[in-house]
């Protein structure tokens, strides 16, 4: 019995330690590709339905690993968020998607907003207008091209909170949107109470839209929702001409999706506007 035991124990131990040692690794390599320019980001479009103008370019973090080759958000964010890491990483994110829209801007390709996702943990930081208001003034961009994409749960979580800080974000004239919408808990008269300007569908309910059964149901739920609060609403993505379809007949205002675009880097952002005939 003595033998089980211990080896329950060490099994038990060695797995923490393994567990320990990867986060450790982990941890130690983001703060070194934060210092050496290691993490970039990817742009995806976003299409009016009516125009089929580009609106906006979403930045999409990605860490360019010497070894292990690009790797993706959901394999780093959580440690970020975990380590406290998110609030340098975000403020990186925020001020390159700036500066690289302001570039894009400044050669005189097009005027577009640049999308930023958020993390809740950044919006706790006291000096979190700040961070934004700095990212602005040093990169000279206009705050009508900046939006910030904050997610339904991460709004609902603190209503009180969120309310005050999306009127002073709103009164600075950033575009904010509700990013994975759907998949929280906002009621009509919750969401009334909030400065946004866009509703983002989450991609879970745009991907059975096309069925006519009950993703098309919220989808369209989620539309007329948008349309009473005067909030435009885009679906994220989209990948059929099916769903697009779909989308158009329930007059959604914009869509995002691998149907246009996948997440591309900024040189191919470039190409891709020349593409549709901008400059
Ligand atoms: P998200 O903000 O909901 O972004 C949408 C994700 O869906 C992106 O994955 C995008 O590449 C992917 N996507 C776009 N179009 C399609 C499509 O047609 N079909 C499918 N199946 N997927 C599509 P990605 O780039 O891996 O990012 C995943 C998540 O990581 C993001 O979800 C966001 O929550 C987070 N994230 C990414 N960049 C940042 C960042 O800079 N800061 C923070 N805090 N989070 C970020
Ligand atoms: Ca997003
Ligand atoms: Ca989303
Ligand atoms: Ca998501």
């Amino acid at each position: 019995a003595k033998g089980v035991g211990n080896n329950m124990f060490r099994c038990y131990d060695s797995y923490m330690d393994e567990n320990a040692h990867r986060r450790f690794v982990m941890e130690n390599g983001m703060r070194r590709a934060l210092e050496n320019g290691d993490f970039l980001l990817y742009y995806q479009p976003k299409v009016n339905l009516v125009t089929g103008e580009i609106t906006a370019m979403e930045a999409l973090v990605r860490w360019d690993h010497a070894e292990l080759g690009i790797i993706a958000p959901s394999d780093f964010i959580p440690l970020a968020e975990e380590t406290g890491l998110i609030i340098p990483l975000g403020e990186w994110v925020l001020r390159q998607a700036c500066a690289q829209n302001k570039w894009w801007q400044d050669q005189g390709h097009f005027r577009l907003r640049v999308a930023v996702n958020l993390s809740g943990y950044q919006l706790q930081q006291a000096e979190f207008l700040e961070v934004v208001r700095r990212a602005l003034a040093d990169t000279g961009l206009d705050p009508q091209y900046l939006e910030l994409e904050i997610t339904e749960t991460v709004v609902m979580q603190n209503p009180d909170f969120t309310v005050r800080l999306l009127d002073q974000l709103c009164e600075m004239g950033i575009h904010i949107s509700i990013d994975d919408f759907g998949t929280g808990y906002s009621s009509l008269s919750h969401l009334k109470r909030f400065s946004v300007n866009t509703l983002k569908m989450d991609k879970s309910f745009v991907k059975g839209v096309a069925e006519n059964g009950p993703d098309a149901a919220i989808a369209t739920a989620i539309i007329s929702m948008g349309r009473s609060l005067n909030l435009s609403v885009i679906a994220e993505g989209v990948e059929t001409e099916g769903q697009l379809e779909f989308l158009k007949k329930t007059e959604c205002d914009e869509v995002q999706g691998f149907l246009f675009s996948k997440p591309i880097p900024p040189e191919e952002v470039l190409r891709f506007m020349k593409g549709r005939g901008a400059h």
